[in-house]
This record gives structure tokens, sequence and C-alpha cells, in this order.
């Protein structure tokens, strides 16, 4: 079998599907994008698709490595998003000539079912108790809320109080009947961080997420030894080099690898195995579409270290698409009880919907993530 094509398509609400074609009629799709530079993704996906047509699809391995050691520079969010939808599309050729779903190929299942969780409330949260409601009919039970709107690097008792009291407001409307994690998001610093962990310790969230950005997780020891609250990061790390780094310096209780963005499932197979080795969850990243989120359920099942799968039904971000729209065997992902089973179907388990996303794709618009400025009118992060 050789790969002949790399079909690109970018569709809302800010996705893009890869389909990769072979001579034997068998395609794979994959879902290589950064939310808001998806057109850089996709020169990137097409400058590597000459490493790529005329191959055996079946050399996975080799493959990734050609496109990750072949060019001198590498790593970083766009390259390795385009690996990753790549990568993606290859297992799923893999598991349909062979006729196995992918976590069959990864050694099989550690797990009958998954732990899925929802977004809610949105950027700028004004009831998020309406919101959880809404989603609990939906027998949804774990959620995740952004801790805070954009916050100063010093910011007042007044924007911390407001932070507090909303999380506060969640625990006594819904008691322990419910469970969630807060998304820092990036927003908060190092000066503001302390307190705010240390505010928020009394309500019990499951983690906090990215209690300061990344490229600063070298405090991420020195918070969470000052904190019971379990804290995670990784959708803003691209390869098990970055994930290496955190664990080896400690403080991180969960990984949240982005399958879209960390280089794959084989990558994001490597990072697991390595967080289990170190004791460390696994949560991976999913605010993206249906391709996506099977990537990410092949590792959960595969995984033992696996905690919680993120999917993206009704997420704020969704507008004009969800994440079943583009998909012919939506009743595979059925969230009854707040689980997801394997999905049946050989290869990632995702029957695309092609029709749709050609249509979808032909009046796109790109999506971007606001601008947000301080009262200063100094840039704020989002
Ligand atoms: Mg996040």
């Amino acid at each position: 079998m050789k790969i002949s094509k790399l079909s690109t398509y970018r569709v809302p609400p800010r996705w893009m599907f890869l389909k990769i074609d072979t001579d034997e009629g068998i395609c794979g799709w994959g879902e290589p994008v950064i939310e808001g530079r998806a057109r850089t993704v996709e020169a990137a996906v097409h400058e590597l698709a000459e490493l790529l047509v005329g191959r055996d699809p079946a050399r996975i391995n080799d493959l990734w490595q050609a496109m990750y050691r072949g060019g001198f520079y590498r790593g970083g969010a766009v390259f390795m998003s385009a690996i990753a939808g790549i990568d993606q599309a290859l297992w799923d050729i893999k598991g349909k000539a062979l006729g196995v779903p992918v976590y069959q190929l990864l050694g099989g299942l550690v797990r009958e079912r998954m732990k899925i969780y929802s977004w809610v409330g949105g950027d700028r949260p004004a009831d998020i108790v309406a919101g959880i409601q809404k989603l609990q009919a939906l027998g949804l039970n774990t959620f995740k809320m952004n801790g805070t709107e954009e916050l100063g690097m010093l910011d007042s008792a007044k924007a911390l109080d407001a932070a507090v009291e909303r999380i506060a407001g969640i625990r006594s409307a819904f008691g322990h009947d419910i469970e969630f994690g807060i998304d820092f998001h990036g927003r908060v610093a190092w000066p503001m961080a302390k307190p705010l962990l240390r505010e928020l310790e009394p309500y019990r969230p499951l983690f906090v997420e990215e209690p300061v950005l990344a490229e600063q997780s070298e405090y991420y020891r020195r918070l969470s030894d000052m904190t019971s609250i379990p804290l995670a990061a990784g959708e803003r790390m691209y390869s098990r080099f970055e994930f290496k780094r955190v664990l080896e310096h400690g403080g991180l209780a969960i990984l949240q690898p982005d399958l879209s963005h960390a280089g794959g499932i084989s990558e994001c197979m490597r990072i697991a195995s390595m967080a289990e080795a170190y004791d460390v969850a696994l949560a991976p990243h999913c605010p993206l579409g249906p391709v996506a989120l099977a990537a990410c359920l092949q590792v959960d099942f595969a995984s033992y270290n696996a905690v919680l799968q993120e999917q993206s039904m009704g997420i704020h971000y969704n507008q004009g698409a969800e994440l079943l729209d583009y998909v012919h065997n939506g009743g595979d992902f059925s969230m009854d009880g707040g689980y997801i089973e394997p999905l049946p179907l050989p290869g990632l388990g995702v029957n695309v919907n092609e029709e749709r996303v050609i249509e979808a794709s032909r009046a796109v618009q790109d999506w971007r993530n606001p601008l947000w400025r301080h009262a200063d009118g100094s840039v704020a992060e989002w």
C-alpha cells in the first residue's frame, strides 16, 4: 500500500480535518490543527506531504521519525500539530487495513469505559450553576470551568474574591454530587497563583489546570509544595522532550497532552508511559472535533494512568458546528452516565461524513481567540 494524496479541510467551528488516501482505496482521517492558526498548520501538513506520498502508510514509526528528525529544526506547536494529525490518519489507515480498532494495535483495552468531562460556563461565566444543571440533565457529572477572567500580574482582593465566590457557589449548590477541575488558563501569573490556589483549596477541586503558563513550568513544583490541589498541565507542551522536563522537575499530578498538538497517538502513548513511570495521571486535552477525540480515546483505553477525558460537546467555542456534526456514527460516542465506551469501528472509530466536511469547508471563517486587554491598556492573557 502506498500513500497517494493528502487533502485538508478547514471547517467550523475552528477545526481542520486531514484525509490521507492510499492507492488501495483505504483512507485515514486526522485532525491537525492549532486553534486560531489553522492555515499555518495546513501549510506545514502540505510541506510534510513530500515525505509521505509514495511511502507505505504502515511504517508509522519510520514516517514519524522522518517528519520529526528529517528536518534540522523541529518541535513547537505548529509543526507538532501537523505531525499529530498525520500520525492519527496513519493509525486510522492501519486499523482499517487490519480490520481492528487502534486500541487493539496498542495492546488492547485496560478499561471497559472512560470517564469524560465537559466544559461549562464559557470565558466570562455568568451563570455557571445553570450551565451545570443543563449538562447534568444529559448525564454528565464532571466538569471544568475557567478559574478567573483576565487577572493582572498583581490584582486586587476583589478580583480574588470574585474567583473564589464563584467556586464556593458551585460547591454550595451541588455539594459533592459533582466533581470539577478549575482551569487557570494561563491567565494567572506567579504572584497571584499562590493566593488563589490557597483560597480555592477548601472547595476541593479535582485539579487546577495551568496554574501558571507552561513557559513558567519551573514553578509547578513550588506551587504543588504549597497546595494539596493536584496540578495539571500539558496542552501547551508538544513532545516527550518537553514533558520529560516537567516530569523530572516534579509538581504536576496530571499530564494533559493534546492528541492534535503533541505528535499524535504515537507520541502521546510515549508521553503516557513516561507519566506512568512517575506515578503521574493522564487526562488528554481535547476541545476539538471527533477525530481528535477518537485519537484521545485510543490512548486512554490502552493507558493505565488515563483518568479523565475532555470532550467538546456543548463547549463555548463550538459556534457553527458541534462534535458529532461531521460523523455518521454519532451513536458510538454516547456519553451516558459520564462515561464513553470503546469506539467499535476499525481504525480510529470515526465514520467521517466526508460530504458534510467538504461542504462546510467551502464557507469557513477563520477563528481567532479574543485579544483581551487589562484596564491599563496592556495585553491580557486569554
Ligand atoms: Mg486548558
